[in-house]
């Protein structure tokens, strides 16, 4: 165990995870002499030094002993116990009656020959007791032992048992030195509150045992970052490495000192997010994360150290609330907008009673025939008061709220029952694609609710496309693996949602069991004018044909893109070329048109 991290205020803390004790690292410890007699100090120190210790702090006039001592916070404290101004044990008395310095390692080091003196010394709380003139090594080594014992106790009273990270004791001591030093430089300071997600998932479905490991390496991979920040130069005094902490299961925290811009802490979250989106590999299984990061500043989003926590700590909220992997600085409109997403929660809990949703849907088309060959279905809330709602409003909400799970279960019951019908009625080839989040996903009753919603409308499962997304990748690649096979067993089929944005690995692509793919509408606005993006249209469509995957082109709103598609063979077009999407009534009469 790496005992000696809390062992002085200036030591550099070489690595958060936990190693053996060295104890050369207690060598810079800073060693505080009081003695009404220089020579006393002179040759204390240079034993000491002989030793190799390095940083003392001597005291020749012991009235003035307490003030230095709360000045410079030392790590072990030698005192005298004879001495004109105040005596060893009124000072004595005084240390102890500090909170901060309750434990400080105090050794007595006295000519007197008392027999009391010894007794009343520990009575009052001294941590050792040396009679001058001292053995050099006794010396030495009561010394080594004493800031041993005080550097276990330190670890684990400040730090993390699991990452070795500050815990949030001392992540609160070296934020008050943030802005004590933010103060004095009048640069400003970041706090950033990391937060991932679903990361219960990963316990639930791996086992705490791994969730273990991976919270290590987050802690390993964060404190590379920030420790690649403080090589380029950024951070000034303050060490990058006291400043990250872990404040909860799945919580860490950063302070970043001297930030001379905005744009300086948003470079770091983002290279928080993208080392967190990289794959975890526990035991040759490859898992997925993403995280949220809050920002408040100091002195801007508050001078006191609770409401810098706070806002961090809501800004996070907030960047949860707008989907994964993203950061968010704290602003003072988010009290307004928190209540009014409060209100937006307890709106769909009532919205999901009142059944106020309404589907809708789009039109995906045969690229060479023109065909109708399905639609997808895309989900609408009226709100009583407020109108139409996007669902690119609220889906993220319901996601955070569990609600999903219900919402999806009516979504996928009405939508099977709406295509029995239309199926019924001649249309017999169609496809109906529903969208399903990651967060069914992760609930252990989607196979149940996706037959029930095929037995309910009598729909054959042929006819029923999943839209996946990439972040439904997260956790425990294997288990989706054949948790998707599990359900494809039912005879429905998987569509990759929106390629491209998220983490797009490659590998997962073979094995994930997917038979389309739909590349997402930001690669195609600019086609065919932006060569790059054609290239990468190019690129998907090869790539899914390859592995026998059909491939749609989402948001084609031009004939130019058609042009494109088509000449590049890709199989479907969705997007409002053809139609935005519409109603049940005007769906089918855009089917009849069709025909
Ligand atoms: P998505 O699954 O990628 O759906 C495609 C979105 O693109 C739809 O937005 C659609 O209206 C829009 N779109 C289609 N063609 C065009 C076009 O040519 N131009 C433009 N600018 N947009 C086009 P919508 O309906 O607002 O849905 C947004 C997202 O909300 C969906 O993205 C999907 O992720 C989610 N969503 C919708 N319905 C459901 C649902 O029932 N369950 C779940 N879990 N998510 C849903
Ligand atoms: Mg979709
Ligand atoms: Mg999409």
């Amino acid at each position: 165990m790496k005992a000696s991290n809390k062992i002085t205020n200036t030591m550099a803390v070489n690595s958060h995870v936990q190693e053996g004790l060295h104890y050369d690292d207690l060598k810079i410890a800073k060693i505080m002499m009081v003695d009404d007699e220089p020579i006393m100090l002179d040759i204390v120190q240079a034993l000491l030094e002989e030793g190799g210790y390095c940083n003392f702090i001597k005291v020749e006039h012991s009235s003035k002993a307490m003030m230095r001592l709360l000045n410079s916070k030392p790590d072990i404290l030698l005192l005298d116990l004879d001495m004109p101004e105040v005596n060893g044990f009124d000072l004595l008395k005084a240390v102890r009656q500090q909170e901060d310095y309750q434990f400080l390692p105090v050794i007595i080091l006295t000519a007197s020959e008392e027999p009391g003196n010894k007794l009343k010394a520990l009575e009052m709380g001294a941590t050792d007791f040396l009679s001058k003139p001292v053995d050099p090594s006794e010396l030495v080594l009561r010394i080594r032992n004493t800031l041993a014992a005080k550097a276990y106790q330190d670890q684990l009273a400040y730090y993390d048992n699991l990452t070795g990270l500050p815990n949030r004791k001392l992540f609160i001591d070296h934020l008050n030195r943030g802005i004590d030093m933010a103060k004095r430089d009048n640069k400003p300071l970041a706090l950033l509150d990391v937060g991932l997600d679903r990361f219960r998932q990963i316990n639930e479905t791996l086992g705490l045992y791994t969730g273990d490991i991976i919270l290590k390496l987050v802690a390993q991979r964060l404190t590379e970052v920030i420790r690649s920040y403080d090589v380029v130069g950024h951070a000034d005094t303050m060490k990058q490495m006291e400043s990250m902490a872990r404040l909860g299961a799945d919580e860490f925290s950063i302070v970043l000192c001297g930030v001379n811009s905005v744009e300086n802490a948003s470079s770091i979250c983002k290279r928080v997010l993208d080392v967190i989106k990289m794959p975890f590999i526990v035991n040759g299984t490859e898992i997925f994360l993403t995280a949220n990061i809050g920002i408040s500043v100091y002195p801007h989003d508050g001078e006191e150290i609770e409401s810098l926590i706070k806002h961090a700590g809501s800004a996070k909220d907030f960047a949860k609330n707008n989907g994964t992997d993203n950061y968010q600085y704290y602003s003072s409109d988010m009290n307004t907008r928190t209540r009014a997403l409060l209100k937006m929660e307890s709106d769909l809990r009532k919205a999901v009673k009142n059944e106020e949703f309404e589907l809708y849907y789009q039109p995906k088309v045969n690229s060479d025939s023109g065909k109708v060959m399905g639609m997808e279905c895309l989900l609408r809330w009226i709100h009583p008061d407020e109108g139409f709602i996007s669902p690119d409003d609220f889906i993220h909400i319901a996601e955070n709220m569990g609600l999903i799970v219900s919402i999806g279960e009516w979504v996928l019951k009405q939508a099977c029952k709406q295509t029995r019908e239309w199926v019924d009625a001649g249309h017999s080839e169609l496809k109906l694609s529903v969208n399903v989040s990651p967060r069914q996903f992760a609930d252990a009753g989607l196979k149940a609710s996706i037959e029930s919603a095929l037995s309910y409308s009598g729909l054959d499962p042929k006819h029923l496309v999943l839209e996946i997304t990439e972040s439904m990748l997260m956790g425990n690649v294997d288990h989706f693996v054949s948790l998707l096979m599990d359900i494809k067993n039912l005879g429905v089929s998987f569509s990759l949602d929106d390629f491209g944005t998220g983490y797009s690995s490659l590998s997962y692509l073979k094995r994930f069991p997917i038979d389309e793919l739909k590349i997402d509408r930001s690669f195609l606005t600019d086609v065919p004018a932006s060569k790059d993006d054609n290239s990468i249209v190019r690129a998907i469509i090869a790539m899914a044909h390859s592995l026998g995957q059909k491939v749609v082109a989402e948001g084609v709103e031009h004939t130019e893109q058609l042009e494109f598609l088509r000449q590049h063979n890709c199989d479907i077009i969705q997007g409002y070329y053809f139609s935005k999407p519409l109603d049940s009534t005007g769906f089918l009469a855009y089917l009849s048109n069709d025909k």
